[in-house]
């Protein structure tokens, strides 16, 4: 059987470019440009929590990766470096294969050298920590929305969420829809082009990890502001916008996690340039409200008063 230092050394001990040192020391070199901060993050996926035991490996490796890319995309960084701790029930070589092939596609797409990690035998669990820059005192933060914001999302809200139901057997999409709903879910695209483009731009930013109105309430929370969002200003995806507005499909759409999509805060005399921002990364962005000194979130459903979030059952992510 294959030790640890063979599976390593075959699956995950690439050249890496951008480092000053790689894999195979007791730490890994690296050296930022001058005028630039380090962004750092960490994202864990567990086995039976994050995704199902037996999922593709290929699309488990570009998710790992993914959603560590995504925390630099809202922070507005580009990503340069990533350290990779696995636990792993047994060297199963095929499945290291499909992950790595998975991991290192995304990887190289994105300029980012694999330079460390740790392997050990446990039950299934992948671990990420990316390394990126972003010019000193330029990252968008969760804390800096202002009073008169626009708030924008980019992309589309809730396939991923509906997916995950129908793979539950919760919901039934048509073919053509799960296709669609299913790639968000397991291959999402971390907006690192737009990330980008917004800094200077945006006030605040954060991803959507863990749905629309949660992770908005981070943003309202550090920057001590309130919101207003439109429900008919979200942009729903095709297969959530047709089964509106069931209560369960308004959950995906304003709750539902693994979108990966940001949501970001910027000066209403920005419209045009965040607009252009959206065209050059090549995602829609779409303005959704606008941050307002009350506390907490509401969101106002086409002529009438804010959505009850408690009949709804929604109090459990009310900002
Ligand atoms: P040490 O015992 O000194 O911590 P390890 O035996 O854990 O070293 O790892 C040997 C080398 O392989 C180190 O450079 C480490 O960063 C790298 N490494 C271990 N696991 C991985 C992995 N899954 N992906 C990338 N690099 C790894
Ligand atoms: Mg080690």
């Amino acid at each position: 059987m294959a030790s640890e230092f063979d599976l390593i050394a075959r699956y995950f001990d690439r050249p890496a470019r951008g480092a000053v040192l790689g894999v195979g020391d007791d730490a890994a070199l690296i050296r930022p440009a001058p005028g630039m901060e380090l962004a750092i993050s960490a994202d864990m996926l567990v086995a039976g929590r994050h995704f199902f035991p037996d999922a593709d490996p290929v699309q488990l490796g570009h998710k790992a990766l993914a959603v560590n890319l995504s925390d630099l995309a809202a922070m507005g960084a580009t990503p340069r470096w990533a350290l990779l701790s696995l636990a792993l029930p047994d060297a199963d070589e095929a499945w290291l294969a499909g992950f790595a092939k998975g991991f290192f596609a995304l990887a190289e797409r994105h300029g980012v050298d694999l330079v460390g990690g740790d392997t050990t035998r446990g039950p299934l669990n992948l671990s990420v920590t990316i390394l990126g820059e972003v010019p000193a005192g330029c990252a968008l933060r969760r804390d800096g929305a202002q009073l008169g914001d626009d708030i924008w999302v980019s992309g589309e809200l809730g396939a991923a969420a509906l997916g995950l139901r129908h793979l539950l057997g919760e919901v039934a999409l048509t073919e053509a829809e799960a296709a669609v709903c299913l790639a968000r879910l397991h291959a999402p695209a971390p907006r690192l082009a737009l990330g980008q483009s917004l800094v200077g731009l945006a006030h605040a930013a954060i991803d959507i990890s863990d749905g629309l109105a949660g992770d908005l309430g981070h943003i309202l929370e550090r920057s001590r502001l309130g919101a207003e969002i439109e429900l008919a200003a979200l942009p729903a995806c095709a297969a959530v916008a047709a089964r509106l507005p069931d209560v369960a499909v308004l959950n995906c759409l304003l709750a539902g996690g693994d979108d990966y999509e940001l949501c970001f805060t910027a000066p209403t005399g920005q419209r045009e340039a965040v607009q252009a921002a959206g065209v050059g990364a090549g995602v829609a962005v779409s303005r959704i409200g606008r941050m307002v000194a009350e506390p907490g979130l509401r969101i106002l459903v086409p002529g009438g008063g804010p959505l009850d979030l408690k009949v709804n059952g929604y109090d459990h992510f009310s900002a």
